[in-house]
């Protein structure tokens, strides 16, 4: 009986050594795909990996399918238990631009309103809005609602509330611009939520359902009633015969693209009045239809607007413009429609332009939350295990876990530098799999760089303690191992917190891990309750800076 009781251990058992097939006796440890034992990750820290990583794309163990309902059926717990908390979480990764997609937070919200306490519906309902910023996240939402539950009162009001919370020009924009998806349209939405409203936004709804334009008021054609101009305008475009017709109603009542019939938009001079004023997302998503009209082309005022539009930080935070869609229109635009680009289907190879492309790596950088150097003696830590090479970050075609952590791992990379006076900097960097291998990020490398060098590597087991082991085997003064992984480690004979500890007894006794997580599961080698131990996500834009206040002891 006592040796039994002595198992039990709320605190580690420092050089101990367990094979990483085996649960630590005495730690409460999960199995993971790869057949190792890793820590379950906090229920709020697994929906954080959801609402930013997404499960599109599934991993090298999961298919986008499984993965999915797995996550589904755990936030379905999580929102019946804590469904409040989860809102007002939904809430901040989505205002706060963390999240590269809309999709995931949508659809914990349409899980909050189907199986959510009254409290947890109501938040749910409240925080509509706020989420589903755009037409086409409406109509996401309303399809995952949808599949969840029938069209309750509940559901009614939600929908119903989005369109008559809104003020009327603001309403008639989304309603012109993002007019259906899912098979669902805003008439649709109307008719099933029995929206109603009174004077201006009375107005739009009476336009959506039956087509009535309100009457233009001719004494303030852009004061509050411009909604009517703009309405009148949208009518207009579906019956204009000229380009130079279209580009007066774009330029006069800034219509979106979306408005503008197919015909025009061969036309570099209606593409051209359209940039303007463009949205910065559209701006993006456009750069290789814009270069295939012929607006987009070296030395032409149009590539000098677009490059200054990138590289402004302000404008890209503004408009919560999240770096995975920077990395993502960097590869798709520097392979000028070939490769990853044809999968859009969009048509034709194009010239890319160097100073967009240029602008477009820098704004990746710049769209992350601002970060000083850590002043911290960092390893960067890169899983480069077989894994790693399948699968996709965020439902970015062919942007695998290895691509994304090297990008991630460049952001710090470049932080510390930047911040070190004399230019020699405190952080190391290595891939891993089996055993170390070697990797040297520079700050000065371009993400293609990255990329070749990432490609020279080879790839084998997983062991997530190798980092830790040479620090230990070399006595490398290291404060903090930032170790970018999938949390599928199994082939070492020591699991990652036990190596810490081993470390932390022998050469430094306050040091840290941080785990960047690269894929939507609920593992992790971060040991839950030692402090100096952290989750976060990778492609979160705080994730550089939740590294270094981290490690500075801030966090
Ligand atoms: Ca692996």
């Amino acid at each position: 009986m006592v040796r039994t009781l002595t198992t039990f251990r709320t605190r580690p058992l420092v050089g101990g050594r367990t094979l990483q097939t085996e649960a630590i006796p005495g730690d409460i440890q999960v199995k993971n795909n790869a057949g190792g034992f890793v820590y379950k990750l906090d229920e709020m820290k697994a929906l954080d990996r959801f609402l930013i990583l997404g499960t599109e794309g599934g991993s090298y163990y999961a298919s986008e399918k499984t993965l999915t309902a797995d996550r589904a059926k755990t936030i379905k717990a999580l929102v019946e238990s804590r469904g409040v908390e989860v809102v007002n979480r939904v809430v901040e990764i989505s205002e706060s631009g963390r999240a590269p997609k809309a999709d995931p937070a949508l659809f914990t919200l349409a899980l909050a309103i189907s199986f959510g306490s009254p409290a947890t519906k109501r938040a749910a309902t409240q925080a509509l809005p706020r989420v589903a910023r755009t037409g086409t996240h409406l109509f996401l939402f309303t399809q995952y609602a949808s599949q969840l539950r029938g069209w309750g009162r509940v559901l009614r009001n939600a929908v119903a509330d989005w369109y008559t919370s809104k003020d009327a020009a603001k309403l008639a924009y989304q309603v012109t611009k993002y007019q259906q998806r899912e098979g669902w349209s805003h008439r649709d939405l109307l008719r099933l939520s029995h929206a109603k409203a009174t004077g201006e936004v009375n107005d739009v709804l009476r336009y959506v359902v039956k087509g009535e334009l309100p009457l233009v008021d001719m004494i303030d054609p852009l004061g509050q009633l411009a909604y009517r101009g703009y309405l009148g305008a949208v009518e207009q475009a579906k019956k204009a015969s000229s380009a130079k017709e279209i580009i007066r109603l774009i330029t006069d009542y800034d219509l979106p693209r979306e408005c503008i019939p197919t015909q025009f938009l061969k036309d570099a001079s209606v593409w051209d009045a359209l940039l303007q004023k463009m949205p910065m997302t559209a701006m993006i998503r456009n750069l290789a239809t814009m270069s295939r009209v012929g607006l987009l082309v070296p030395m032409s005022d149009a590539s000098r607007m677009i490059s200054e539009r990138l590289q402004n930080a302000e404008i890209l935070r503004k408009a919560r413009v999240h770096p995975i869609q920077l990395l993502s229109a960097h590869r798709v635009y520097k392979a000028g429609g070939t490769g990853y680009a044809l999968t859009r289907s969009q048509g034709g190879s194009f010239n890319p332009v160097n100073i967009v492309t240029s602008a477009l790596e820098d704004a990746f950088y710049k769209s992350f939350e601002y970060v000083e150097a850590s002043g911290k003696r960092t390893f960067l830590a890169l899983d480069v295990s077989g894994s790693m090479t399948f699968g996709s970050v965020a439902g970015v075609p062919g942007l695998t876990p290895m691509e994304a952590e090297a990008a991630m791992a460049m952001v710090t990379v470049r932080n510390e530098y930047a911040g070190d006076k004399i230019k020699i900097p405190l952080y190391y960097t290595a891939g891993f799999s089996r055993s170390l291998q070697q990797l040297t990020l520079l700050p000065t490398d371009s993400l293609e760089a990255v990329q070749r060098k990432m490609q020279s590597l080879s790839y084998g087991s997983t062991n997530c303690s190798a980092p830790m082991e040479f620090a230990l085997r070399e006595k490398m003064l290291i404060d903090t191992f930032v170790i970018y992984t999938d949390n599928e480690t199994w082939s070492g004979t020591i699991h990652p917190s036990q190596a810490l500890d081993l470390y932390r007894k022998k050469v430094n006794p306050d040091a840290k891990l941080v785990v960047v997580g690269l894929t939507a599961t609920d593992f992790t080698i971060a040991r839950p309750g030692d402090a100096g131990m952290m989750d976060v996500v990778g492609f979160d834009t705080a994730a550089p800076r939740l590294i270094t206040e981290f490690s500075q002891g801030k966090i």
